[in-house]
C-alpha cells in the first residue's frame, strides 16, 4: 500500500536529509502556494533524484520565494530497471508524448538518434527537461530519466557496449515478432530500444543495424505504427518480460 501519496510532491535539486532548510524558488513558491493553495505549517513530499523521498514542512511561503525543512524519510532511494529508449525526434508535441510516456513507463535513459530520414533534428532540450521531470512527480518515480545529448546512427553504433542489446524496431516486416524474441532474453540483460523516424530505417540502415551482432530487430505486427506509437508498445512488451511490472 502506498502512504502519503495525497501530499504533493515536488523535484527539487538539493541535497536531502533530515532538518535540512531549503530555499524554494520563484517557480517553485508559486507551485506550492498559488496552484496548490498550501500554507505555512503544511507538508509536501520532495525527492532530488538521488536522497529518496522525504516529507518536508513549509516554513515560509510568499510570491516568489519560501523555505521547507526536510523533517523525515519516506522512501528510500531506489532506481528504475536499465531501458534506454533511443528514438529518432519527431515533432515537437510528440516528442513530448515520448518523454512523458517513456518516464511514466520506466525509461532510465532517452537518447535522441539522428537517421538518414530524421525530419526533425533540433530538439528544445530544455523544455523536455521540465516535461520528465513533471511526469516523474506525476508518476511517483524517485529517478529523473537522463537525456543524452542527440548523435548520428552511425556514432550511437559506433561507440555501442556490446552488452547491451539494442532491440530494433524494424517496420519491413520480415522481423520475429517481439514478443517471441524479448520472451528468450534472461533477466537483467542490459537493453536498448530503437525506433525509426516516421519515414523509417532506410535500406542501407536496416542493414548495418542487421550486420551488428548485439542488434535484435522485431516486428511489431502487420500495421505500421506511428514512431510514439511503436515506442510505447515496445516498453510496454519489455516490461512485461523484463521490467518490474
Ligand atoms: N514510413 C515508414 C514507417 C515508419 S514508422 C514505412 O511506411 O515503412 C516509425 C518507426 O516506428 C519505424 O521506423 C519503426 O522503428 C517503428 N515501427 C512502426 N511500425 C512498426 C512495426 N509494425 N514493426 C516494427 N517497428 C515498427
Amino acid at each position: 500500500m502506498r502512504e502519503n501519496y495525497t501530499l504533493p510532491r515536488l523535484h527539487l535539486d538539493a541535497p536531502l536529509k533530515d532538518g535540512a532548510n531549503i530555499a524554494l524558488d520563484k517557480a517553485q513558491a508559486h507551485y506550492i502556494g498559488t496552484v496548490l493553495r498550501r500554507e505555512v505549517g503544511e507538508s509536501v513530499r520532495v525527492f532530488n533524484g538521488r536522497d529518496g523521498e522525504w516529507r518536508a514542512q513549509i516554513t515560509k511561503i510568499e510570491k516568489k520565494r519560501g523555505a521547507l525543512k526536510v523533517t523525515e524519510q519516506l522512501r528510500a532511494q531506489q532506481t528504475s530497471p536499465d531501458i534506454w529508449l533511443c528514438f529518432a525526434p519527431v515533432r515537437k508535441h510528440r516528442n513530448a508524448f515520448i518523454f512523458e510516456k517513456g518516464t511514466e513507463l520506466g525509461v532510465a535513459c532517452f537518447q535522441p538518434v539522428l537517421t538518414a530520414r530524421t525530419q526533425f533534428p533540433k530538439m528544445r532540450m530544455d523544455k523536455d527537461k521540465a516535461q520528465i521531470i513533471e511526469a516523474a512527480e506525476q508518476t511517483e518515480r524517485l529517478d529523473i530519466p537522463t537525456v543524452r545529448a542527440g548523435m548520428t546512427l552511425t556514432e550511437l553504433l559506433s561507440g555501442w557496449d556490446k552488452n547491451r542489446l539494442l532491440i530494433f524496431a524494424d517496420e519491413a516486416g520480415d522481423a520475429p515478432r517481439a514478443r517471441e524474441v524479448l520472451s528468450t532474453f534472461s533477466p537483467n540483460t542490459p537493453c536498448a530500444i530503437l525506433i525509426g523516424p516516421e519515414g523509417g530505417f532506410t535500406p542501407e540502415e536496416r542493414e548495418t543495424l542487421r550486420r551488428k551482432e548485439c542488434v535484435r530487430p522485431v516486428s511489431l505486427g502487420p500495421r505500421i505504427l506511428r514512431a510514439d506509437t511503436a515506442a510505447l508498445s515496445l516498453l510496454t512488451i519489455w516490461q512485461t518480460y523484463l521490467g518490474d511490472w
